[in-house]
């Protein structure tokens, strides 16, 4: 059997489904008014343009004026940071974790040439936040806790609840970036102690260019792009109707299938990963087996260079990742899997899949066909087949 295109990488985006790109095609071409006019042909959007937002409200289970349209998730993790530190000018201290995706880590340099403190959480083997660290490192300056929700590489989910509430005991406030969470594990924001969390449309089958920020009603936040009085004065620019609806839509089939993701699609990323840890030797999985989001495994396969193992899969036609999109370009090791101190010989070879409800069996069942030929070819050419190779090459 072959496959014209194994997509096996939702986690760096995913498919439109169809029904979202059917939504949004008449906002491309002859809905193209502007909803902030007085004339029904542009002004008639607003109606949209809240539809779209009730529908994401839902998914979050909070009031739709908490849910901010922005462009992207790393907009929504700029805007949740920046605009708070601006608010509280006289709090000079930040708190996040090591394992943060480049949206939030990246900012840390930002804000220590500012004169803030950015303090740096680490996580266990199974990319487990340390709990005692994060309470000892509060302090009367601390402004914010940013804990992502789940981990983009291995899936692992952050006790959210938990943090919030240590977050809220201390009076400071806690924003998670929720861009792998949303359309995969139900969120339900008015029983979370949660004041901010980001989310991305590219990531529950939209396609590229727009996210969303929840903001808890009263929580004071500068806007992060300034201009007109769209979003309530919380975001300036037009709005950008086609994917805002768009969102909508993809936000009722994620409620639709949110079963699904945790029924099927898990079975099938646990068959794919229980095949993988039994055909093939000297692999094991990244993260934490129990507490991961239904479509995500990281898996090692030591004694192989991940890079080499996608290139051969390519050829397949399967597309998988090293770990997070950027990561893969740079031929750096994963920082989340350094930060969870995963040893040098699997390091490297680390993959992640990253299932949607678009994947089938049939997909699964090839993949587990191909790839211990594949890794059986790779490590023949490795100078590093065992332990004892790495010992004799004295790393
Ligand atoms: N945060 C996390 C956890 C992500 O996985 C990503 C994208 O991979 C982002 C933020 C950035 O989202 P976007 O690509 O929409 O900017």
């Amino acid at each position: 059997m072959s496959f014209e295109n194994i997509y096996l990488d939702n986690n760096a985006t995913t498919m439109t489904a169809p029904e979202v790109l059917e939504a949004m095609l008449p906002f491309l071409s002859e809905k193209y008014g502007n909803p902030s006019s007085m004339y029904s042909f542009g002004g008639a959007m607003q109606k949209d343009l809240e539809q779209a937002r009730e529908k994401v409200a839902e998914l979050l289970n909070c009031h739709p004026t908490e849910v901010v349209y922005t462009s992207c998730g790393s907009e929504s993790d700029n805007f949740a940071l920046r605009g708070l530190v601006d608010a509280y000018p006289e709090k000079r201290h930040i708190i996040t974790t090591k394992v943060e995706h480049p949206a939030i880590k990246n900012q840390a340099p930002y804000f220590r040439k500012k004169g803030l403190r950015v303090t740096e959480i680490s996580v266990d083997r199974k990319g487990a936040l340390n709990l005692d660290e994060l309470r000892a490192a509060i302090d009367h300056e601390t402004l914010l806790i940013s804990c992502m929700y789940a981990n983009n590489e291995t899936g692992v989910i952050f006790p959210v609840e938990q943090i919030g509430h240590i977050a809220h005991e201390h009076g400071v406030f806690f924003h998670t970036d929720a861009v792998q969470a949303v359309g995969k594990i139900p969120l339900d924001m008015q029983n979370l102690p949660v004041d901010l969390l980001s989310f991305s449309g590219h990531k529950f089958h939209t396609p590229k260019g727009i996210g969303g920020l929840y903001i808890r009603r009263g929580t004071k936040i500068r806007p992060f792009i300034i201009g007109g009085h769209q979003e309530r004065s919380r975001r300036g620019g037009t709005e950008n109707m086609p994917y805002i609806v768009a969102m909508g839509r993809a936000a009722e089939f994620a409620a639709r299938n949110l079963e699904e993701e945790n029924g099927r699609v898990r079975r099938l990323r646990d068959k794919l990963e229980q095949g993988i840890l039994t055909k093939i030797e000297h692999t094991e999985i990244n993260g934490d087996p129990e507490n991961r989001v239904p479509n995500t495994s990281n898996i090692g396969i030591h004694f192989i260079e991940g890079e080499a193992l996608l290139l051969a899969l390519d050829k397949h036609h399967i597309a998988a990742s090293t770990g997070s999109a950027c990561a893969s370009g740079s031929l750096q090791p994963s920082h989340v899997l350094r930060a969870m101190g995963i040893p040098f010989t699997s390091v490297h070879g680390s993959v992640r899949f990253s299932l949607s409800v678009f994947n089938t069996e049939e997909e699964i069942d090839y993949v587990l066909d191909v790839l211990p030929g594949i890794v059986e070819q790779l490590r023949e050419l490795s100078p590093f087949q065992s332990m004892e190779d790495v010992e004799a090459f004295g790393i």
